[in-house]
């Protein structure tokens, strides 16, 4: 009965009104597929222009894994967590070849594809499918953790189990695709990390997190290990109208192009000896600017040097670019600021 409650009054508020999301117009499993992906980690309101964007290119899971993988980080350029896009790359092609272009709706199937994990195979089942199967994110976490005060640490496989059995016990057979909607709604706008809006919660009358006065305390979080900084040095240099680019192999980044640089190194002599093993002979020309950028798990300081190459020596995974390959390369939004001082550099406005 109190499954029936939960349940009844997160679809019944969800029902009254709720943002109206492009991908929420939708139940064809492509489009569901590609919101959920751009979703993991990335706010509704940042993703929206990117998936008109993606979608109007990409309309289908063939156009997808004909594409090259350079095209497709263009596109994904500025949203970051770039392995999700060569995941949703490499998925389209076996779903090509293995399930004739069509996404398959199968919860076991659908898990087996690059980059769809738990979370997001449950919300394409349940949304796209109408399987009755839990999706569980970050914000379903908070909500279940909090309405059944649950005050062990989140992210264990015990918990994850336990949250994921008590929202697979909440899934009403008959909406299993508006509940995941309604939970994942429930979590952005009601149940919200800081200040959950408690007093007009469609749950409140059965929240035991709320009742003991915890709800704003959880889920139980181990606390993050503080971030690596790196100061880096971003190399420009430039020859006859071109600035040097560089492919990235690391995992981080990997498939964009970036700048040559150079870690804890600032020194003009350093510098260029650090070109000097890539083959490129170039001399220091002074410092552009700075630019700091916050990864997961790292901060990036950046001090932008400028540099003149003799000559264009043809490197591994180098790109000489011109102004207007500059712009249409696929880079990460790290090096935003280097790049836009390469422009202006490359324009003749700096
Ligand atoms: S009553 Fe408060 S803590 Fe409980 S589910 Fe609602 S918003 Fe979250």
């Amino acid at each position: 009965m109190e499954r029936e409650n939960f349940t009844r009054s997160v679809l019944a508020w969800y029902d009254q009104g709720h943002r109206d999301l492009p991908w929420r117009r939708t139940k064809d499993p492509y489009q569901i597929w590609i919101s959920e992906i751009m979703l993991q980690q990335t706010r509704a309101e940042t993703v929206i222009g990117y998936y008109e964007r993606f979608l109007a290119r990409y309309p289908d899971v063939r156009s997808l894994a004909q594409s090259s993988q350079e095209e497709l980080l263009k596109y994904w350029e500025g949203l970051g967590y770039y392995s999700r896009a060569r995941s949703l790359h490499k998925a389209a092609q076996m779903i090509c070849s293995e399930y004739g272009g069509e996404l398959p709706g199968d919860l076991a199937q659908l898990r087996a594809l690059p980059g769809i994990g738990d979370y997001t195979a449950g919300a394409i089942a349940s949304i796209a499918f109408g399987i009755p199967a839990a999706a569980v994110d970050g914000n379903v976490e908070r909500v279940i953790c909090r309405y059944d005060a649950l005050t062990d640490e989140v992210g264990t496989p015990a918990m994850r189990r336990a949250v994921t059995q008590r929202v697979q016990e909440l899934v009403p057979r008959d909406r299993p695709g508006a509940f995941a909607n309604a939970m994942m709604e429930m979590g952005a706008r009601m149940c919200t990390p800081r200040n959950p809006a408690c007093l007009i919660c469609p749950v409140r009358e059965s929240c035991r997190g709320l009742a003991q006065g915890i709800a704003a305390s959880l889920p139980n979080k181990k606390k993050k290990k503080a971030q690596r900084v790196e100061r880096r040095a971003v190399l420009l240099v430039f020859c006859r109208g071109r600035v040097l680019l560089v492919r990235r192999e690391e995992r981080l980044l990997g498939g964009l192009y970036v700048f040559p640089d150079l870690l804890d190194g600032r020194e003009p002599s350093a510098l260029c000896a650090h070109l000097d093993a890539m083959g490129v002979a170039a001399a220091y020309d002074g410092v552009l600017g700075q630019a700091k950028h916050v990864f997961t798990h790292i901060i990036w300081e950046m001090e932008i040097h400028a540099l003149e190459a003799d000559g264009m020596t043809e490197i591994p995974g180098g790109v000489w670019a011109d102004a207007q390959q500059l712009a249409a390369l696929p880079l990460p939004t790290a090096v935003r600021r280097a790049r836009e001082l390469a422009l202006e550099r490359l324009e003749g406005r700096l």
